[in-house]
């Protein structure tokens, strides 16, 4: 079961079927299964009679879709992988080969970075910082220097945005 989600658009993905927009209510849902802090929702979804919450760990970012039936007992809960540009978008995937090599989603933090956009990413960081920022989530080959002035600005980041960069 591959649930994904695109956080700019509020959609919520099963495979390449788009689960329909129900609501973006904000309710605290339970626990995170990684790091036991509150989760709460994001936005609902429905379909075919189901309804889908998708949800996020205020403490890790992680993200779940979590099942309901139509009367709303819960059938299931799966992590959400972020929407990868290659993998969730039908229409893309065949034009991707060497267009942005960052998009590869080989792990949390580059999930994480994705997942930001790049106007809030250019609001503290220089373009040198960024690319290193993904180079080294990525694992690929930075520059030092670059990483720890990067590194120094991520409680500015976190203060401005609520997010936690770990990278
Ligand atoms: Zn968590």
């Amino acid at each position: 079961m591959s649930y994904t989600y695109d956080p700019k658009n509020n959609t919520l993905f099963h495979k390449k079927t788009e689960l329909p927009l129900d609501g973006l209510e904000k309710n605290f849902i339970g626990a995170c299964s990684k790091c036991n802090a509150d989760v709460f929702s994001i936005s609902y979804h429905t379909y075919h009679d189901q309804n889908a919450v998708a949800a996020k760990c205020t403490n890790c970012g992680q993200m779940y879709a979590i099942l309901y039936d139509a009367l709303w007992n819960w059938t299931g809960e799966h992590m959400i992988r972020y929407n990868c540009p290659n993998s969730a978008n039908p229409e893309k995937e065949s034009s991707h080969a060497t267009e942005n090599e960052y998009y590869e989603c080989t792990n949390e933090e580059l999930k994480t970075l994705q997942s930001i956009p790049k106007k809030k990413l250019e609001t503290v960081f220089t373009p040198a910082e960024i690319d290193t920022l993904f180079a080294k989530a990525a694992g690929k080959k930075h520059v030092r220097q670059y990483l720890y002035r990067a590194r120094k600005k991520f409680d500015d980041f976190n203060e401005l945005f609520d997010i936690y960069l770990k990278i």
